[in-house]
């Protein structure tokens, strides 16, 4: 995939500074902490709580900084992601005026290590991606882009000492599964995500689980779509690329996530469909570049 030399997005954030990690840890501290205030101080416990919490809250903050001297790889993974994401805005600024006549809403991306809070409650990179529709923000785990190189053997035959190199064999793969995200973000902008959250409360466990299928199986035709218009725009597609993300969704396919899932909740993991409907739904988008013949909903999947 050719990425290099093209816009970088200013919508991405870097909370790759990895001190996200402790939270998990500092509210139990601040129950700690006031625990002892009013066992031996005789400070009203609740109150000390929110005071624990209070300073909590300004070191979390402090927390959410990207890397202070990132590595050249480190370096080139956020202008990967950056890049990938500006050819996301473009497109679907496009796309959404000639085909919506609307105005597209880009989302924010947060880079991050180890363990982030979002608007969606805090996440761990065991999770990966996710996009969380209460802040409109699409989360990556740096972490998981190396793992998902490795555990699904993109890497091929390429030479083992290039591997840490953005811009070997995965870097379509990883680009796919950006859009993908982006494609849930779609999702919320065009009100479907809405829809299917109401439809699911309304439907049996076997019924809502089908119409999250469905609701994957849209945001990889969304990212089908998405292949299609950035190809026309910058002929960033090299040979092997699409075989590339064909293998790559059969691969973080259902069969694929369920295997690895480390029993936690995982938002976006669960429910996308077997990797041969992946494909068939990518192929889709990536054949017509049209949002109409996105419809997961009204059609065999
Ligand atoms: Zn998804």
């Amino acid at each position: 995939m050719r990425w290099k030399g093209r816009r970088v997005s200013t919508n991405v954030e870097d909370r790759r500074g990895g001190a996200g990690a402790k939270a998990g840890g500092i509210s139990i501290l601040g129950l700690v902490v006031a625990f002892v205030a009013w066992k031996f101080f005789g400070v009203d416990p609740q109150q000390a709580y929110q005071a624990t919490k209070q300073v909590t809250s300004q070191s979390q903050s402090a927390e959410t900084k990207g890397l202070d001297n990132p590595t050249p790889e480190q370096q080139e993974a956020m202008d990967f992601v950056g890049t990938v994401l500006a050819d996301t805005e473009d497109t679907w600024t496009q796309v959404f005026q000639q085909q919506l006549n609307s105005k597209y809403i880009a989302p924010k991306l947060v880079m991050f290590s180890g363990v982030v809070n979002s608007g969606c409650g805090t996440a761990e990179s065991a999770m990966g991606p996710f996009y969380c529709p209460a802040d409109q923000k699409v989360y990556i785990d740096t972490t998981f882009f190396k793992d998902m190189r490795q555990q699904m053997g993109i890497s091929g035959e390429q030479n083992s000492t290039e591997l840490s190199r953005q811009d070997q064999a995965g870097d379509f793969a990883q680009a796919y599964v950006v859009a993908h995200e982006v494609g849930h973000h779609l999702q919320t902008l065009l009100g479907i995500s809405d829809q299917v959250q109401k439809a699911r409360a309304q439907s049996s466990t076997v019924q809502g689980n089908q119409l999250s299928v469905r609701q994957e199986l849209q945001a990889d035709c969304f990212a089908g779509i998405w292949a299609n218009h950035n190809q026309q725009r910058t002929q960033f597609l090299e040979q092997g690329d699409i075989e590339e993300a064909m293998d790559a969704a059969h691969k973080i396919g259902d069969d694929y996530l369920q295997k690895r899932s480390t029993g936690q909740v995982v938002p976006d993991s669960f429910t996308h469909g077997s990797g041969e409907q992946r494909m068939k739904w990518f192929q889709t988008g990536l054949k017509s570049g049209q949002i109409n013949d996105c419809d997961t909903f009204d059609q065999a999947i």
